[in-house]
C-alpha cells in the first residue's frame, strides 16, 4: 500500500463528522465521544498486524514489531478542547496512521514502529494539560494535586480516569512503554502565524522556549489627584509603565527570538482621583537559550530598581512559574528539515510556543522532533482553526520521509 496523503485529508474530516459539531471538535479527554473517536482510530488501523495495548496512563499503543526491539514512535493526541478545531492534535495522529499503512505493507521493518495515541493531551477537563505523556515521561510529580482536581460538574478525577480504566496511583507505570524508545517524531499545525507570513507550508520546531513568569509589585502611595503637586507623587502605575515599555528594548537587545509581555497590571486604590498605591503586574518571558532567558530578567529586575529610585517607590518580584527551554535533538531536526527540503523544497527552523507531547517525550532524554504545518491566520483551539488541504497532504508526505530516514538511523545505530 502506498503512501496516500489524500487519505489522511479524507479522514480527518470523517473523524470531524464523527465526532464535532456546529461549534467545532467534542472529543475533551474522558468523554464518551473522546471514547468513540478511539474505536474509530481502532478500526482504522484493524488489519495491519498491530499490537494494540493501552498503559497505565491511558494511553494507546499500536505496535508493529520489527527486527529490533528498539523503538520509533509517532504520536499525537486525539483528544481535543471543547468547541476546538478538526486538526489540533489528530492530524498527528491520522498522519501517523497514514506512515504505519505504508511501512506495515512493506513487510517487517528492521526497528519496532509504535503509534502512540496519548491521553488527554488538552487538560481540557480538569485543567491539568499533557496527563498522558507526563505519566509515561516520568514528569507526572503531582499525582497529589491530581487527586484533589475535579471538573465544572464536581466529578472527580480519580473517579473519571476509573471509570475509563485508568487508576491515577499506578499511572506513572506508563513509564515503562519508553525504555525501549528511540526516537520520537510529531507533527503538529503550528498554532501561529509564522510559516504563513513567510509563505512556507512546513517547518522543523527546534524545541520549545523556557518561560520565565513573574508578578512584579510596585508600591507607591495613594494620594489626592488635585491636593498633591507633580513633583511630590510616588506613583506605583509609573513604575509598571516604564517597565512594560521598556522590555520591548530588553527583548530587542537580547535577541534571537527573545519575546516579553506585560499581560496585565492592577492599579489600586484604582479610582480617577487617586494617584495609584500599588501596581501588580504580571511579566511572561520566554528565550530557546537558557543563558539568554536569564539575561533577559536580569536585565528586566535592573531596569526595575532604576524606575523604582526615579520614582521613589518600591518594587517586589515573585516568580509564578518558570519552565527550563527544551531543544529538539540535533541529529533529527537536520532529518526533519532535509525531509521537509525533499518534499517543498524550503524549510524554516523555529520554537514551539505551546508546550507539546513532543516537550515531554524529549524531556525524559528519547530523541524527538516535530514538524510544524501551516496554520492559516494562526488560528487554533476553535472551529476557525484550519489548513489548506494541499498542505496538510504535504506534511504527510514530509513525516513519512522523516519516519524512513529515522528507522535507517535507529538500525544504523
Ligand atoms: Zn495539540
Amino acid at each position: 500500500m502506498p503512501l496516500d496523503p489524500g487519505r489522511t485529508v479524507t479522514e480527518l474530516r470523517e473523524l470531524r463528522e464523527l465526532t464535532g459539531d456546529e461549534n467545532g471538535a467534542e472529543r475533551v479527554a474522558w468523554t464518551d465521544t473522546w471514547t468513540r473517536a478511539k474505536g474509530w482510530l481502532e478500526s482504522k488501523l484493524a488489519g495491519l498486524g498491530l499490537d494494540k495495548t493501552v498503559d497505565a496512563a491511558g494511553n494507546e499503543w499500536y505496535t508493529l514489531r520489527g527486527d529490533s526491539d528498539r523503538a520509533v514512535l509517532l504520536g499525537g493526541h486525539i483528544d481535543s478542547v471543547p468547541s476546538g478545531g478538526w486538526l489540533d492534535g489528530c492530524l498527528n495522529v491520522m498522519a501517523a496512521v497514514e506512515v504505519v499503512r505504508r511501512i506495515a505493507a512493506e513487510g517487517r521493518p528492521p526497528v519496532t514502529i509504535r503509534l502512540v495515541n496519548w491521553a488527554d493531551e488538552e487538560g481540557a477537563r480538569f485543567g491539568r494539560s499533557l496527563f498522558g505523556s507526563s505519566a509515561a515521561c516520568g514528569s507526572m510529580t503531582d499525582q497529589d494535586e491530581l487527586r484533589r482536581l475535579s471538573d465544572a460538574e464536581g466529578n472527580a478525577l480519580p473517579d473519571v480516569l476509573a471509570a475509563h480504566g485508568v487508576d491515577l496511583d499506578r499511572a506513572t507505570e506508563a513509564q515503562r512503554e519508553l525504555e525501549s524508545a528511540a526516537a520520537y517524531l510529531e507533527l503538529h499545525i503550528e498554532q501561529g502565524p509564522v510559516l504563513e507570513s513567510m509563505g512556507l507550508p512546513l517547518g522543523v520546531v527546534i524545541g520549545t522556549y523556557g518561560v520565565e513568569r513573574h508578578r512584579v509589585i510596585w508600591r507607591g502611595q495613594a494620594a489626592h489627584a488635585g491636593s498633591t503637586p507633580m513633583d511630590q507623587r510616588r506613583d506605583a502605575l509609573a513604575g509598571a509603565a516604564k517597565l512594560a515599555i521598556q522590555i520591548r528594548e530588553i527583548a530587542s537587545s537580547v535577541g534571537e527570538g527573545a519575546v516579553c509581555t506585560s499581560g496585565n497590571v492592577v492599579c489600586s486604590p484604582g479610582i480617577v482621583t487617586s494617584v495609584v498605591e500599588t501596581a501588580d503586574q504580571l511579566l511572561d518571558q520566554r528565550h530557546m537559550e537558557r543563558e539568554r532567558l536569564a539575561r533577559m530578567l536580569e536585565l528586566a529586575r535592573e531596569a526595575a530598581d532604576r524606575f523604582a529610585a526615579e520614582e521613589r517607590i518600591d518594587v517586589d518580584w515573585e516568580r509564578i512559574w518558570a519552565i527550563e527551554p527544551i531543544l529538539f535533538d540535533e541529529r533529527l531536526v537536520d532529518l526533519a528539515e532535509d525531509s521537509i527540503l525533499e518534499v517543498v523544497g524550503e524549510s524554516h527552523r523555529l520554537p514551539s510556543g505551546p508546550l507539546h507531547d513532543a516537550a515531554e517525550v524529549s524531556r525524559s532524554g528519547v530523541p524527538t522532533v516535530m514538524l510544524f504545518v501551516q496554520s492559516l491566520r494562526g488560528l487554533s483551539h476553535t472551529k476557525l482553526e484550519d489548513t489548506k488541504p494541499e498542505h496538510l497532504e504535504l506534511s504527510v508526505q514530509a513525516l513519512d520521509r522523516l519516519a524512513t530516514k529515522t528507522i535507517d538511523l535507529v538500525a544504523a545505530a
